[in-house]
């Protein structure tokens, strides 16, 4: 039920009250006329709730409440990595020196901040085995694309026009034939065998002296160590192709194994997944991309360069495909994620991956009995489950998720990877404690139970939200923006 305190901001409003008091005018109000030219001046006021402090954050307050983050409660969206987020990176990503800094002051004045993201860029490299870092992307899909312009660029510089595909597992992320294609190449899928491993095999066929680059994302999306990646990484350097790296996940292998040391010439992570950017409703996201010797000088510039004692910015880079975002990436998010590698230490950082695997492959096994496990060897930071038992009964994968919604939970990721039928995707982190699995599985349990037993109670799900289920099609393309009774 919807209280008081919830109705309608603009049926709250009464004329002339306010929530907010502004400094007074220190510029003549005449300005106004001769500074806006006169198309630009409204002829009447906004239509806007005039409410007091309190009744409007009440209003948000309220609307937070109902929904769901990482602070409020569990939330094992695969491939997300959806950990808890340290509130020190807060405090640090506050400070004045800044968070209060601007992107054209001189260099001088803002050593500090060029410092932290040298010293970020050393860190990410020195934690993936690769030569230099940018820290420009601003996500991992456009570090992707940033990485997959360098490898084109490198090519034409060799005269290899002809490298026009690149190769991408069927188990890889979605956004990997996508930025491919933005990247101007063919993308061409590679199968994986009954293992969830790419096919050599067929990757053997595919490969040829058109091949630009493979992207892999490892562990794939079916949360598996691609066992085979060195003889990948000789198949694709033997014709000539790059190796990228999908490093958006790699709360498996921090301190573990380094994508560098594997044969690797690119590599692109997600600060706002396994570096504890918050990322809730889509971003702000950071997707820095490092890189082996040979690419180099194809880095967006400017880079961030040591000239004795002074941190500055290097222009002078002929071969640079340019910039790829406006000044030097979400400074904001590259600061959250030194913090947190500042206070991990490199013991923390490789406990984070070693608890992270060990969540994962504690919640499998104990769900194994109930769901069907399509691939059944140790996963790593997630994995997969299917839902073709219950589906046999008449219960949807869509419908179990609903229902996890009814006792607080987020859930997991559906339908992806495509390669599984009634596919459910499951990371559950290193942050969680293991009474908090626990009571996960339990639900699942009930779940899985409920489908045998009282199947609506299912279908029907969810029951305790503020809103029942939506048609997901209809609510994307004709949102309902306002409050429902
Ligand atoms: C999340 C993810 C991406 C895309 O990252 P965005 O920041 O959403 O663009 C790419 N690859 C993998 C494996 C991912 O998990």
């Amino acid at each position: 039920m919807r209280t008081k305190n919830q109705a309608l901001i603009f049926e709250l409003s009464k004329s002339e009250r306010v929530g907010h008091s502004l400094p007074h005018l220190d510029v003549p109000e005449q300005a106004l006329d001769t500074l806006v030219p006169a198309e630009f001046v409204r002829a009447s006021e906004p239509e806007l709730p005039e409410v007091s402090e309190l009744q409007i954050m009440r209003h948000y307050t309220a609307l937070s409440k109902r929904n769901h983050g990482v602070d409020s409660g569990f939330y094992p969206l695969g491939s997300c990595t959806m950990k808890y987020n340290p509130k020190i990176n807060e405090n640090v990503a506050r400070f004045e020196g800044l968070a209060h800094i601007h992107p054209y002051q001189p260099v001088e004045q803002i050593q500090g901040a060029l410092e932290l993201l040298y010293e970020l860029q050393t860190s990410l490299a020195e934690i993936t085995g690769m030569d230099e870092v940018t820290l420009q992307p601003a996500a991992g899909a456009h570090g992707e694309w940033t990485g997959l312009m360098m490898i084109r660029a490198y090519h034409e510089a060799n005269g290899d026009f002809q490298r026009t595909k690149v190769i991408v597992p069927d188990s890889a992320h979605g956004t990997n034939p996508a930025s491919a294609t933005v990247a101007g190449f063919d993308s061409v899928t590679v199968r994986t065998d009954e293992q969830g491993l790419v096919d050599l095999n067929h990757l053997k066929e595919v490969v040829g002296d058109d091949t630009a680059a493979l992207m892999l994302t490892n562990p794939n999306t079916l949360g598996l160590f691609e066992t085979y990646i060195e003889d990948m990484a000789t198949i694709i350097h033997q014709a000539g192709g790059k190796l990228y790296y999908d490093g958006a996940n790699s709360n498996a292998i921090l301190g573990i194994a380094r994508p560098g040391d594997m044969g690797f010439d690119v590599v692109h992570l997600n600060l706002h997944k396994t570096f504890t950017g918050p990322h809730g409703g889509g971003g702000p996201g950071s997707g820095p991309v490092g890189v082996k010797k040979d690419l180099i000088p194809f880095l967006p510039k400017p880079t961030i360069v040591k000239q004795d004692d002074l941190y500055t910015f290097d222009y002078n880079r002929p071969q640079s495909i340019g910039r790829v975002k406006p000044y030097y990436g979400n400074f904001g998010i590259n600061v959250r994620a030194y913090t947190y590698i500042r206070t991990m230490g490199p013991k923390g950082l490789r406990h984070v991956s070693e608890y992270a695997v060990l969540n994962a492959n504690y919640m499998m096994r104990r769900l194994e009995p109930y769901f069907d496990l399509p691939y059944s060897q140790h996963c790593k930071h997630e994995f997969v489950l299917s839902g073709r038992r219950q589906k046999k009964l008449g219960v949807r994968t869509l419908d179990m998720a609903k229902r996890l919604l009814d006792f607080g939970y987020h859930p997991p990721t559906i339908y992806f990877p495509l390669n599984v039928e009634e596919c459910m995707m499951f990371e559950p982190t290193e942050t969680e404690s293991k009474e908090t699995l626990d009571e996960f599985i339990e639900a699942m349990i009930q779940i899985a139970k409920e489908v045998e037993d009282n199947p609506e109670i299912v279908q029907e799900a969810p029951h305790h939200t503020v809103i029942g289920r939506l048609d997901e099609t209809l609510a994307a393309r004709k949102p309902v923006l306002r409050y429902i009774d």
